[in-house]
């Protein structure tokens, strides 16, 4: 729907009648005037800024696979890191055992245990424990980081049921799902490049992330070890292989974001040393980092300048579920003091950085009702205003145009990589099922995202081909994933 048409209607009449042209117009109607036009033409910039018609998608999708190959050619070769994640085998069903999984994402943090049953039985229990993280940890040090995670750890693992059985005389074994740009040195040894989402802790960057937990695990006093460093793409790719042979790449849509994918070791020209048996690997695109060609508003651009790690991470700036909300806040902010949408003051609540959140965006998009009662509820308890049905409406429209981008954007960065791999291997993703298993909380709770992030790859590979890609939830995230990769790399002998 386009703006001046929910707009303009209700506005312009009242404008033409409360305030007809005059020169004795006192100075408060004179600001209304401009106030009334402001607004509208404040969103229809917004939505022409950050429009993605078939075009932009394309360039987005191309420039995408152009990246990867550059990546993958050669370290630093492009924006893309193109990370490999020693990942060579991917789960049989075959595995057996008792395996821990711990998950630092950017919001949340879990501890999960699993015991897997081969074959026949696969996953016969699971236990979980979801913490978030407290925020001064995202900016303290990395001792006090890991030290919240391996005591969080020892309190989990003393809850073990009797579900769950571990051999005799053996460590309890954890793959670990870190969510942050790892230069992996090994299956359970990775360097932290740096820090995303928000996250600024001390001491950490340049560190085995791997040696970081294993310090605190000892302070802690806790017998575990790490067999895989795992990133949660990595895990989400190994969760939904793990019961869908036909998975070959995995996104993730939630604080940030990120892709993976099975690559041909003979499409790496910057793979040293010894290849795996299998001729696979799982690259980690770190796609977050992409930029090319994605449209911008002053919205984007003011966040990002604003953002502890500026001109950076700006395909997740405009993608991830940290940033949707915030975006929106700008453009409502610019709207409400240049053209006094919700009064004439600027509601002191809006102008919090970050007080609006995705969650709340994704909330006011789910009201169907005809005063949208719900966004105006959000609205009080988020900005702390009274709005009225066009306040509303303009509202939604901004969350809307916001979420369409980064829907569609994401959907094209998805198509970049089916194509580079098709591109490689002609048939064998096309011609094909090919699942893309997708996970996090903004992919999990936002229909609209998901129906744009759909639209977007089906326009772009056309609908007889889109028929065989099948963009799907993964169902058990990429927890089960790691401890998988655990039971996988496990230091005791298996065979599975
Ligand atoms: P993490 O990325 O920290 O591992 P999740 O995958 O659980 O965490 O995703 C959490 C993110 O998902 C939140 O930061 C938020 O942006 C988004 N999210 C959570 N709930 C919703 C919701 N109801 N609607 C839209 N987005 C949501
Ligand atoms: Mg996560």
């Amino acid at each position: 729907m386009s703006v001046a048409a929910t707009t303009s209607p209700a506005v312009g009449t009242l404008y033409v009648s409360r305030f007809p042209t005059s020169r004795g117009m006192p100075r408060v109607t004179m600001a209304l005037r401009s106030n009334v036009i402001s607004v509208g033409s404040i969103l229809t910039k917004l939505q022409q800024d950050c429009a993605t018609p078939f075009p932009v998608i394309r360039h987005v999708a191309d420039s995408m696979t152009a990246d990867m190959r550059a990546g993958l050619a050669v370290d630093g070769g492009s924006n893309l890191k193109m990370i490999l994640s020693y990942v060579d085998s991917l789960p049989s069903g075959n595995e057996k055992g008792l395996f821990y999984a711990l998950d630092l994402g950017g919001t949340n943090f879990r501890a999960l245990r699993v015991q897997l049953g081969g074959k026949e039985d696969r996953v016969v229990a699971t236990e979980f424990e979801q913490l978030s993280i407290p925020q001064e940890l995202m900016f303290g040090t990395s001792e006090e980081l890991f030290d919240f995670i391996a005591s969080t750890l020892a309190g989990f693992a003393e809850k073990e049921s009797e579900k769950f059985h571990l051999p005799h005389g053996r460590q309890r074994e954890i793959g670990f799902t870190f969510s942050f740009p790892v230069k992996q040195t090994s299956i359970d040894s990775g360097i932290l490049m740096k820090w995303t989402k928000g996250f600024a802790v001390s001491g950490t960057a340049g560190r085995d992330v791997v040696a970081c937990l294993n310090e605190a695990m000892e302070r802690q006093g806790v017998d575990m070890r790490v067999s895989a460093l795992v990133n949660d793409t990595v895990g989400t790719l190994a969760g939904a292989r793990y019961w869908d042979d036909d998975v070959l790449v995995a996104v993730i849509l939630g604080t940030g974001t990120n892709a993976c994918y099975v690559e041909r070791t003979d499409c790496i020209p910057k793979l040293q040393g010894p290849r795996s048996s299998s001729g696979r690997t799982i690259i980690n695109t770190e796609w977050g980092a992409f930029s090319d060609g994605i449209p911008l508003t002053v919205f984007d651009r003011d966040m990002d300048a604003a953002s502890i790690n500026p001109g950076e991470q700006i395909f997740e700036k405009t993608i991830s579920g940290m940033y949707l909300g915030e975006i929106a806040r700008r453009a409502l902010v610019t709207m409400a003091e240049e053209g006094s949408l919700f009064g004439m003051a600027v509601p002191n609540k809006l102008s919090t950085p970050f007080a609006l959140r995705t969650p709340d965006i994704c909330a006011m998009q789910q009201d169907n009702s005809d005063d949208l009662q719900a966004v105006g509820s959000i609205l009080h308890n988020v900005a702390g205003v009274e709005s009225s049905l066009s306040e509303r409406r303009i509202v939604v429209e901004v969350c809307d145009a916001i979420v369409r981008r980064g829907g569609r954007l994401a959907g094209a960065g998805i198509v970049g990589i089916l194509q580079k791999m098709e591109q490689d291997s002609k048939g064998t993703i096309f011609n094909k099922r090919t699942v893309v298993a997708m996970d996090g909380g903004l992919y999990e709770h936002y229909p609209q995202y998901r129906s744009y992030l759909q639209d977007a790859v089906t326009e772009l590979l056309g609908s007889d081909t889109s028929k065989n890609i099948v963009i799907e939830h993964s169902k058990d995230g990429s927890g089960i994933g790691a401890a998988l990769l655990a039971a996988t790399n496990s230091k005791y002998d298996h065979d599975f």
